[in-house]
């Protein structure tokens, strides 16, 4: 299934997607109910980021072809850290930024929506908490990553985490660690890469986080992001005003948002 969420008549909706048709299906996005009755044209309705998370859990160099252009060993272990839920915005929508950064950077990565939350989760059970997957920019300000020691500003700016365009449920891909992901700027492909590279896997992830974070329902995994980030090229490449992103997973879809900056304080 591919699950959206979308708005309609001053509410917030779940709708499942066919072709280009929409069928409404209640309120919840993770138990979708279809009505069976009407079905809307996709190009009828602006859709809104398909999971409002109750946490971002994100993981840092976790691809090996990005762990070899930063020039940085494979790390031993996951190495988390967070986004803030006040960072997401839907599909299609504006990523505005607060205008304290100048080194904006893209990050294709695989997102991961838990559908049955727990802890403790063993690896080999793993796959089976997650309700679906999503296309995820983790938008990163390079300059204040660097300046504050820590990511929580640089990674949990307003308008840094685009999610969508919706969630295909885990049935749907039986091998989340076969997918091509690419990211592309202005039309131009700066990353090209396959889940495939991934250090931990999805399930080894789902079990690591959930060993001492009590996962939840709708609760968003970001897992790392593959090779061509703009912050290792010579010179670096970062986001500016007007740039348009996207970010491509093979068996999911394509998430597309502008980027643009508040005025600087
Ligand atoms: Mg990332």
């Amino acid at each position: 299934m591919r699950v959206v969420r979308y708005a309609r008549d001053g509410g917030v909706r779940a709708g499942l997607i066919e072709g280009d048709r929409l069928t409404e299906a209640g309120t919840d996005l993770l138990h979708p109910v279809p009505d069976g009755r009407s079905s809307l044209d996709l190009t009828e309705v602006s859709l809104l980021a398909p999971v409002v998370p109750g946490k971002i859990v994100a993981v840092g160099l976790n691809y090996a072809d990005h762990a070899r252009e930063s020039d940085q060993e494979p790390p031993g272990a996951p190495v988390l850290f967070a986004k803030f839920p006040t960072s997401v915005v839907g599909p299609g929508e504006p990523a505005t930024i607060p205008g304290i950064t100048t080194q904006l950077d893209y990050e294709a990565e695989l997102g991961v929506v838990i559908g049955r939350g727990a802890r403790g989760i063993p690896a080999v059970e793993a796959l089976g908490h997650v309700f679906g997957y999503t296309c995820v920019n983790d938008l990163s300000a390079r300059d204040l990553q660097a300046a504050d020691g820590q990511w929580v500003r640089g990674k949990s700016l307003d308008g840094s985490c685009p999610v969508g365009p919706w969630v295909i449920t885990s049935e749907e891909i039986p091998d989340p660690q076969a997918l091509r992901i690419r990211c592309v700027v202005n039309g131009e492909v700066v990353q090209d890469s396959s889940t495939a590279e991934m250090i931990f896997g999805v399930a080894e992830l789902v079990s690591f986080i959930s060993q001492g974070i009590t996962l939840e329902p709708g609760d968003l995994i970001l897992t790392g992001t593959p090779a061509g980030v703009g912050f290792v090229r010579r010179p670096p490449r970062y986001l500016q005003d007007g740039d348009v992103v996207s970010v491509e997973i093979e068996g999911i879809g394509t998430l597309t948002n502008p980027i643009g900056f508040r005025p600087p304080p």
